[in-house]
């Protein structure tokens, strides 16, 4: 099933036809502050699902281009980042020199502020940031459905509601990853949420980035070095996970600079496709 938000924050499902809204299968869902709401379908989506099948088996589809897709996450309590999570990306840090001291190529999580989400179609407003590259890191995400403490690798799975893409936007250069990670805007997901049994095996999607039809990034989920099962029993011993929390696993290889007025699109197989648009900075 995929799970999107859509227009003043509806529930839908989005079938072939196009978007089928569900928001009356969730009990009290509330535009207005869907933040709770949303936290409940992720804490509780098994026992809602039969629930959401039939109000969108019933449900009329509107084409996805006479709807406004938001981001399919409202307001997680974190963001929690992959960074050094695929070896030529790795090498290639380390070839520009990043990484001097050594322990920032090596595997680790950091957080990324929750107010830098954008949407499909949103755009990245580029701050200021001196002669500073702006990147793209195209990155396989995933929402996290029920509490998780001090998880075992082996059960890691159940507690991952589904997946999504996130575009890991970046200030390179020295500095903390959560400062330069956290702009506003520095955070598109989306388009959609594919829940986990939809998805199968989450290591064998390939990922790929364009921007402006040139392909910067092509990788198989695969070749990740901190499989997801490890990662989230990583996290999980230092901090609880929630439902509602973004994972994100790290780029891959071809990393690079966006600039105004170029699009970005990252799409991952089984799951579909992100579009959003780069605006500001002072060079146009
Ligand atoms: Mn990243």
């Amino acid at each position: 099933m995929r799970l999107a938000l859509f227009d003043n924050y509806r529930l839908g499902v989005v079938a072939e036809a196009g978007m089928v809204d569900v928001t009356s299968a969730v009990p009290g869902w509330d535009t207005a502050f869907a933040t709770n709401s949303w936290v409940r379908l992720c804490h509780s989506f098994e026992s809602l699902r039969p629930r959401i099948e039939e109000v969108a088996s019933r449900g009329h589809a509107v084409p996805l281009t006479d709807v406004r897709l938001r981001a399919p996450v409202l307001n997680p309590s974190k963001i929690v980042a992959a960074a050094s999570n695929y070896g030529a990306h790795v090498d290639e840090m380390r070839s520009r020199g990043s990484g001097g001291g050594g322990w920032e190529l090596d595997f680790d999580v950091f957080l990324k502020a929750p107010s830098a989400i954008i949407g499909p179609e949103d755009t990245i407003q580029l701050p200021d940031v001196g002669d500073r590259e702006v990147h793209h890191e195209s990155e396989l995400a995933f929402v996290i459905g029920k509490s998780a403490k001090n998880v075992p690798v082996e059960r890691a799975l159940e507690y991952v509601l589904g997946y999504t893409i996130l575009v890991d936007v970046t200030v390179r250069g020295e500095g903390d990853r959560s400062r330069r990670k956290s702009y506003d805007g520095f955070c598109p997901i989306g388009p959609w949420i594919t829940t986990a049994d939809e998805v199968g095996d989450p290591h064998a999607l390939e990922i790929r980035l364009h921007v402006n039809n040139t392909e910067r990034q092509r990788v198989n989920t695969g070749t990740m070095l901190t499989k997801i099962p490890a990662m989230i029993a990583y996290a999980s011993r230092v901090m609880t996970l929630n439902p509602g929390d973004v994972l994100t696993t790290g780029s891959p290889a071809g990393v690079g600079k966006v600039e105004a007025g170029d699009t970005i699109v990252a799409e991952i197989e089984k799951i579909g496709l992100l579009r959003v648009k780069v605006g500001g900075g002072a060079k146009v």
